[in-house]
């Protein structure tokens, strides 16, 4: 340590143990001039790395990746630049926006913390430098899934959040192709703080592993006839679909003339792209399928589309093709927002409601599971009187005061009709 900083309290150092101590600076070859300008320039350096404040948060929400202690004083150390790009990364391929503040300090590895309506990912620099490769990454992502699946971090939800951001990070470690064997090897070494068993966090970790993989099988198929995609199970949609949505039956006489379900799915999707919609996902339903569209903003004030400019504004979009849902648990909205996605359900079977709300779980499938084309064997079956093609509209809404999205339930502000009618899409299938 160069003498200069010598008369700093030693309380500095206390709370930095664990932490690495400053490089001294070899200054001697130095005149005596650049000597003293040298030692100002190292203090300065030394203060902004290690200099700490105390962080007040309170802990009772929270996760921590291994073990269960938490120090009841935790301190606020300066960011360290190789964190940012790790969360970036994750985040970029978990197709996810940061919801949370990223704060080195003196935890025992990485631990996610909801202190009121404030998320905090803590990181010990002391983990990230003896960890392996996979474990930052494990740990990381499993934390980062806490927060963009939004989780309470309440003992009555500690078991399904925990196998929610196991998925989170199986689905990250597939995506930067580690083996299922070095997965398994670090989750023998790293075991759950909360009593889950290995076995059992595998099965959640295989679980978005797998999807992942989907997901990139799907996109590497260029064309509509590919045959490699009859072969692929076409996901299904919640069923019967979620609670909380405005529905209307599309008259029979729209699709008069219709032979193929194929057929059908055109005329759906030619009056879709007429009116802007350009991503959608389609899903298995008994006796058909369904296509979920583009989360879009609309006018609160009367049901039409916001223009271009802001339709889409806040839905990036992405290289893969799940984005839909996912934009609902991490969005920021700088203002007041009416959101809403409409699901066309071709099928010859009757279906009511399901008695539950599209639950964070649902939502994660139906972005990521969804195929970007109807498959070429269900494109065939024949189109006849007994099938019905029923839309349903979801609305969100991300009020002003804690721009969170929340879905409008039990009554959404316009009728699946009006909606239909406002955005055009009723006059594209002939209405
Ligand atoms: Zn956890």
């Amino acid at each position: 340590m160069p003498d200069s900083l010598a008369h700093l309290t030693p309380s500095l150092y206390l709370c930095q143990a664990q932490h690495h101590r400053p490089i001294a600076m070899k200054i001697n070859p130095f005149p005596r001039s650049i000597r003293y300008f040298l030692s100002v320039i190292s203090l300065a350096a030394w203060q902004s790395a290690y200099t700490q404040e105390l962080l007040e948060l309170n802990i009772e929400h929270r996760c921590v990746f291994t073990g269960s202690k938490m120090d009841e004083e935790l301190y606020r150390f300066s960011a360290d630049d190789g964190m940012a790009k790790r969360v970036e990364e994750i985040l970029t391929l978990g197709g996810a926006l940061s919801n949370f503040e990223v704060v080195q300090t003196n935890v025992e590895n990485v631990s996610a913390v909801l202190d009121g309506e404030k998320r905090y990912l803590l990181y010990s620099l002391d983990f990230v430098q003896k960890a392996t490769e996979i474990e930052i990454t494990g740990a990381l992502a499993h934390e980062i899934g806490h927060h963009v699946n939004e989780h309470t971090f309440d003992p009555e939800h500690r078991n399904s959040e925990e196998n929610e951001a196991d998925q989170f990070m199986g689905y990250i470690f597939s995506l930067k192709a580690y083996s299922k064997a070095d997965i398994e090897t670090c989750l023998n070494k790293t075991p759950s703080s909360y009593n889950i068993g290995v076995e059992d966090r595998l099965q959640a970790v295989w679980e978005g592993f797998n999807r992942a993989e989907r997901v990139l099988e799907i996109n590497s198929l260029a064309f509509d006839g590919d045959p490699r995609l009859a072969e692929l199970t076409m996901p299904g949609f919640p069923w019967p679909p979620p609670s909380c949505h405005s529905r209307f039956e599309l008259p029979e006489k729209l699709f008069s003339g219709i032979k193929t379900l194929g057929e059908t799915d055109r005329k759906i999707r030619s009056a879709l792209n007429a009116k802007g919609y350009t991503q959608y996902s389609y899903f298995s339903v008994p006796g058909g399928f369904a296509i979920v569209t583009q989360l879009e903003q609309y006018n609160g004030e009367d049901g039409s589309s916001r223009n271009d400019r802001t339709r889409w504004l806040d839905y990036p979009a992405r290289d893969n093709f799940n984005g839909v849902m996912d934009y609902l648990k991490s969005l920021v909205m700088p203002q007041k927002g009416h959101f809403r996605l409409f699901v066309f359900i071709v099928t010859n079977q009757p279906f009511g409601g399901g008695a539950n709300r599209v639950s964070k779980a649902q939502a994660t499938a139906w972005l990521s599971q969804g195929f970007n084309k109807l498959p070429g064997s269900l494109a065939k079956v024949p189109f006849s009187s007994d099938y019905n093609v029923t839309a349903l509209v979801y609305e969100f809404e991300v009020p002003e005061t804690n721009r969170k999205p929340i879905q409008r339930c039990p009554s959404p502000l316009f009728d699946a009709r009006t909606h239909l009618l406002k955005v055009g899409i009723l006059t594209g299938l002939g209405f």
